[in-house]
C-alpha cells in the first residue's frame, strides 16, 4: 500500500500550482496536497491521531507517576498517624493512671480529714468530761462547805459555854477544816462526820487529778491533730503535684491530638489528589480508547482508498475510448499558464490555466467518461488546488480540475464525457477566477493540449 501511495506522490511532487493571471505578492508555495490527497490525508491523519495516543499514554504514564508519588506521600502520612496515635494512646495511658493516683490521694486525705474530725470529737468530748468533772468538783466542795459550817454549829454548840476563847479561835479562823482537823475537838466529833469528811476530801482529790489528767488528754489530742492536718496538708501537696502533672500529660495529649489532625489533613488532601488524578488516567483511557477507535477508523478508510486505487490499477478499466473534449464551453479557450516551466514560478507548471473573463460559475465538463477518485470541498483558502475534482479514465490517464467555486459529483461516482462535474472559481491558490486543468498518464502529469484539442 504504501509503494502505491508513494508512486503517485512521487508523481506530483513536482507540481507546482498556478496563481492564475493576476500575481498578488503571495509567497512561493510548497506542494502541499496532489490528487492523491485522500491517502496523504488519511496518513497525516493517522500520524496525528499516533502522536496523540503516544501524548495520551505519557499523561498517563505522568498521572501514574504522581499517583504514585501522592501515594508515597500518603503512606509517609499513614505512618506518622500511626506512630502519633500510638504516642496518644501511652499518653492517655499515662492520664488515666495519673487520675488513679490523684482519686487515692483524695480518699488518703479524705480519710486524714475523717481523723481530724474524730479528733475534733474527741477534743470536744474530752473537753466535755473536764467540764462535768469540774462541776462535780464544784458540787463536792459545796457539800464541804456545808458540812463545814454544820460541823462549826455543831462545835460551837458544844463549847459555847466552856470556854469563850475557842469560838474566838474558831470564829477568826480562815479555814473551819483544818482548825477541826488539828484541834483537840476531833474526839468529840462523830466517827460517821469524820468518815464522811474524810471521804468528800478524797472525792475531790480524785475529781481534780482526773481533771488534769483530762486537760494532759486534750493536749495530746491537739497534739494529733495538729500532726494530723500536717499529714493532710502533706497529701493536699502531694495531690496537687498530681494535678500539675496530669496538666502536663493533657497538654502532651491535646498536642499530638493537634498533630493528628493535621496529618489527617494532609493524608486527606493526598487521597483526593490521588482520586482526582485516578479520574484523570480513567478521562485519558477512555479519550486513548476513543483516539485508538478513530485511528482504527482511518486507517479502514485508507486501506479501502488504496484497495480501491490498486483495483483500479488491476483492472485498467478504459471507461472511454472516443475523442478527449474541451473542459469548457469552447468559447473559454484563452491560455493564461501553459504546462511545463514557469519563470515566473521558477518551477514546472503541471497543467494549462484557462483564464477568461468572465468565467466565475461557468460549467466544467468531465473531458473524458471515468470514476470520480477525488471530489475535494474542503480547502484552505490561498493554498493548493482549493476545491477540485480527479476523474480515472482507465488506461492509466487522470484529469484534475482545480480552484473550483462549487462541485457537483462524488467519490466513486461514474461521469461521461462532457457531465457537468464542477462550476469555475478561485478557491486555493488563485487570484481569479480560473480552471487549472491536468491530464496525468501513469501518474506523470502530461501536456493537456497533447490530447485535448483547443478550440478555435
Ligand atoms: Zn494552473
Amino acid at each position: 500500500m504504501k509503494k502505491i501511495y508513494r508512486k503517485i506522490a512521487q508523481a506530483a511532487s513536482a507540481c507546482l500550482l498556478c496563481a492564475g493571471i493576476a500575481v498578488s505578492g503571495q509567497p512561493p508555495m510548497q506542494p502541499v496536497h496532489t490528487y492523491a490527497d485522500t491517502v496523504a490525508d488519511y496518513e497525516q491523519k493517522i500520524k496525528d491521531l499516533d502522536n496523540r495516543i503516544n501524548e495520551i499514554d505519557q499523561q498517563i504514564a505522568t498521572a501514574g507517576q504522581d499517583i504514585e508519588a501522592s501515594k508515597s506521600q500518603q503512606d509517609n502520612y499513614w505512618n506518622l498517624l500511626v506512630a502519633t496515635q500510638e504516642k496518644i494512646d501511652t499518653v492517655n495511658l499515662s492520664v488515666a493512671a495519673k487520675e488513679e493516683e490523684i482519686k487515692s490521694k483524695q480518699a488518703e486525705i479524705d480519710n486524714k480529714q475523717l481523723e481530724i474530725d474524730n479528733k475534733a470529737l474527741e477534743i470536744t468530748e474530752t473537753e466535755r468530761k473536764i467540764a462535768d468533772t469540774e462541776a462535780q468538783i464544784e458540787m463536792l466542795e459545796k457539800q464541804n462547805e456545808e458540812n463545814l459550817h454544820r460541823f462549826a454549829q455543831i462545835v460551837r454548840a458544844n463549847y459555847i459555854n466552856d470556854s469563850g476563847d475557842y469560838l474566838s479561835v474558831i470564829s477568826g479562823a480562815t479555814d473551819f477544816y483544818d482548825i477541826f482537823v488539828r484541834s483537840k475537838l476531833m474526839d468529840s466529833v462523830t466517827r460517821q462526820n469524820e468518815e464522811f469528811m474524810k471521804q468528800l476530801q478524797s472525792d475531790i482529790h480524785r475529781l481534780e487529778d482526773k481533771k488534769v489528767q483530762l486537760g494532759d488528754d486534750i493536749k495530746a489530742l491537739e497534739d494529733q491533730k495538729e500532726g494530723l492536718n500536717y499529714d493532710k496538708m502533706t497529701l493536699q501537696m502531694q495531690k496537687e503535684d498530681l494535678e500539675d502533672e496530669k496538666i502536663d500529660l493533657d497538654e502532651r495529649v491535646k498536642y499530638f491530638n493537634d498533630l493528628n489532625s493535621s496529618y489527617w489533613g494532609e493524608y486527606n488532601t493526598y487521597a483526593s489528589q490521588i482520586q482526582d488524578l485516578e479520574t484523570r488516567q480513567a478521562n485519558l483511557q477512555y479519550e486513548k480508547k476513543v483516539t485508538q477507535a478513530d485511528r482504527e477508523k482511518a486507517q479502514a478508510a485508507m486501506d479501502e482508498e488504496i484497495r480501491r486505487a490498486q483495483e483500479r490499477a488491476k483492472n485498467n478499466t478504459v471507461y472511454d475510448t472516443g475523442e478527449w473534449a474541451w473542459p469548457l464551453d469552447r468559447s473559454y479557450h484563452l491560455i493564461t499558464t501553459t504546462f511545463g516551466w514557469d519563470a515566473w514560478r521558477n518551477g514546472n507548471h503541471g497543467g494549462i490555466d484557462i483564464g477568461n473573463s468572465g468565467l466565475m460559475g461557468a460549467n466544467i465538463y468531465a473531458s473524458k467518461g471515468g470514476e470520480v477518485i477525488v471530489a475535494k470541498t474542503t480547502y484552505i483558502p490561498g493554498y493548493d488546488y482549493g476545491m477540485y475534482v480527479v476523474i480515472d479514465h482507465g488506461s492509466g490517464y487522470q484529469t484534475l480540475y482545480a480552484h473550483c467555486s462549487a462541485i457537483y459529483v462524488s467519490v466513486g461516482q461514474t461521469v461521461n464525457k462532457g457531465d457537468c462535474i464542477a462550476a469555475v472559481g478561485a478557491t486555493g491558490w488563485a487570484t481569479g477566477p480560473h480552471l487549472h486543468f491536468e491530464v496525468r498518464k501513469d501518474s506523470v502529469r502530461i501536456d493537456p493540449l497533447g490530447v485535448v484539442a483547443l478550440p478555435q
